[in-house]
């Protein structure tokens, strides 16, 4: 069949099974608010936002189209490249170069009769609240840490209690390899992407002393060889990551390794992935968390069952890296969440430290994550990154001690902001331990 072709035959019968499901009641369903037949008018009515036209969105996109939704909103602003091809199946080689929201817009459209997906190429930061308001419903298929926390911020902001309309639930879907996620956030009521933060943890490095003594995996003999051997030896004067040749001397070497370990699983590719730090994207991770998502759109919208996250358990984490698992669970509030907790969150320091310090050390906590902070006591302004007047004003502060020179104290509250959180001041109670 020809991309974009419609059997026509298939249409009056697309919807035969979904009716038998969003008309009839079910065992979960609240038979005193539950009507229905106006399930399938209700869902055309609705508009829902896609927030990403790759891997995850893709998929999530065509299921929500197949799923009853009609009047869909789609946001990214990645243009396509050719290596997306192998799993993002609604671009086709001729629309490399072209706008992802505007081409699986069109695509889908095509396929699916009377479903209307408007698409909009820009950045989700581009847009206001008044276009969030309009949404019933919001699904993220992101790959970045950074877009989800600003959608999460936003819509928690944007939650006004006289008025029921403007609290959105948002889905959340996530892939790493052949590992993912599924999640719904009621903004205000359940845990938010905020709360959850420690979930995305950077990743841990190995330690050095077990690559060095006792490997156990096939990817510590490649960091072996990527940060022991390359030094020792210096094959070349400088390691150039997109050089094959460099490359397969790693590979050689952890291969090595790994023999006398007898430790298998080194390839040339999985060497390129470890010292390049890339996970591969896995079209069948996608696809089962794309489906988890759309499911969790389907009931938060007909009402056939109750969602994630409500009342319970919001989050459910998949694994396939040995055979299948899946689990779900219930992530707590945070009552000093930064976005929608109202306690100041304690930042353990170490009172020697310096303002400089404790600027770089935001970057790398699993609990704040926060690349360029501003950081002002509750007095006076310590530290600005922008404007650069105001940068240069505050920059000799870097090198005082948080004690002493600043007047920090044991107790108290700083507020710290960051450009990619526009909305957001996070506010941090000290506490002093010795590092
Ligand atoms: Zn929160």
């Amino acid at each position: 069949m020809a991309a974009g072709t419609v059997y026509p035959a298939s249409e009056p019968t697309r919807w035969k099974y979904l009716d038998r499901i969003r008309t009839r009641p079910g065992p979960y369903t609240d038979e005193s608010t539950f009507d229905g037949s106006v399930v399938a008018e209700t869902m055309e009515k609705m508009s829902i936002l896609v927030i990403g036209a790759g891997g995850l969105g893709c998929e999530i996109l065509k299921n929500l189209a197949l799923s009853g939704f009609k009047n869909i909103h789609v946001i990214d602003m990645d243009t396509i490249d050719i290596s997306n091809l192998n799993r993002q199946f609604l671009f086709r080689q001729s629309d490399v170069g072209k706008s992802k929201a505007e081409v699986a817009a069109k695509f889908v459209m095509n396929r699916v009769k009377g479903v209307t997906i408007t698409p909009h190429n820009c950045k989700i930061q581009d847009k206001d609240e008044d276009f969030y308001m309009q949404f019933q419903i919001v699904v993220c298929g992101l790959d970045s840490i950074e877009a989800r926390r600003w959608i999460n911020a936003t819509l928690v902001n944007m939650v006004d209690e006289e008025m029921e309309d403007s609290l959105k639930p948002l889905i959340d879907g996530g892939t790493e390899g052949f590992k993912g996620q599924a999640r719904v956030i009621y903004p205000t009521m359940t845990s938010c992407i905020e709360c959850q933060l420690d979930m995305h943890a950077p990743r841990a490095a190995v330690p050095l002393c077990t690559l060095a003594s006792i490997p156990r995996q096939p990817e510590h003999c490649i960091e072996w060889a990527h940060v022991i051997a390359w030094d020792q030896e210096k094959p070349f004067p400088q390691l150039d990551k997109d050089d094959p040749e460099h490359i397969t001397w790693l590979y050689q070497k952890a291969l090595l390794r790994a023999q006398e370990f007898n430790i298998s699983g080194v390839t040339y590719s999985l060497t390129q992935g470890v010292v390049k730090n890339i996970i591969p994207a896995i079209a069948a991770t996608n696809s089962v968390i794309a489906a988890a998502c759309c499911n969790e759109a389907f009931k938060i919208a007909s009402g056939c069952a109750p969602s994630l996250g409500w009342p319970e358990n919001n989050y459910m984490m998949y694994s396939g890296n040995d055979s299948i698992y899946t689990y779900t669970f219930k992530h707590e509030r945070k009552e000093d969440c930064p976005v929608c907790g109202n306690l100041a969150r304690e930042l353990i320091v170490d009172p020697e430290w310096t303002l400089g310090e404790l600027v770089e050390s935001f970057a790398t906590r699993p609990e704040a994550q926060l690349k360029k902070p501003s950081i002002r006591a509750e007095k006076k302004t310590l530290y600005m990154q922008s404007p650069a007047s105001l940068e240069e004003q505050t920059r000799p502060n870097l090198e005082k001690k948080l004690v002493g020179e600043l007047g920090l104290g044991e107790g108290d509250e700083i507020g710290v902001t960051d450009p990619a959180f526009a909305t957001v001041s996070f506010k941090f109670r000290l506490k002093f331990q010795k590092a």
